[in-house]
């Protein structure tokens, strides 16, 4: 799998500076394989003591925040005071992303196929794509 990234002039609140990426990779680069990016989750996955439930909780919770930050982003009723901008949107996804992914990895006892959990994404991509043109 392949998503071009670049956060070349135009990074995110969040990643300005942060130590989360090598900085200098990602801008000389300019891309990001996301299969790096998933082995680098799966990595930190194992220093994470949740159990699976507690993982499932942890992603309802990221998606809770993600609901919250939408909220105020697209200044629902109520809820505009909070603040919240699209960097914080994009930050709320990445940490269900993450969640997710090491939900995976404890899954699959730390032994994740990659290779085989890239073709489930592209199908399903492929899924997608073809319901929404129809
Ligand atoms: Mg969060």
């Amino acid at each position: 799998m392949f998503w071009g990234l670049s956060s070349v002039g135009r990074a995110p609140r969040w990643l300005r500076g942060g130590g989360e990426f090598d900085p200098r990779r990602l801008h000389h680069t300019k891309d990001i394989h996301m299969t790096n990016v998933f082995h680098k989750i799966f990595e930190a996955s194992q220093h994470d003591k949740k159990s699976l439930t507690q993982k499932a909780l942890k992603l309802a919770e990221e998606c809770g925040e993600v609901a919250q930050a939408m909220l105020s982003y697209t200044k629902a009723p109520a809820c505009a005071y909070k603040g919240k901008t699209k960097d914080h949107v994009i930050e709320e996804c990445c940490d269900c992303i993450i969640t997710a992914a090491s939900i995976i990895h404890q899954v699959e006892d730390g032994n994740v196929d990659e290779a085989a959990m890239e073709a489930v994404i592209l199908a399903k991509l492929k899924k997608w794509v073809e319901k929404s043109t129809k």
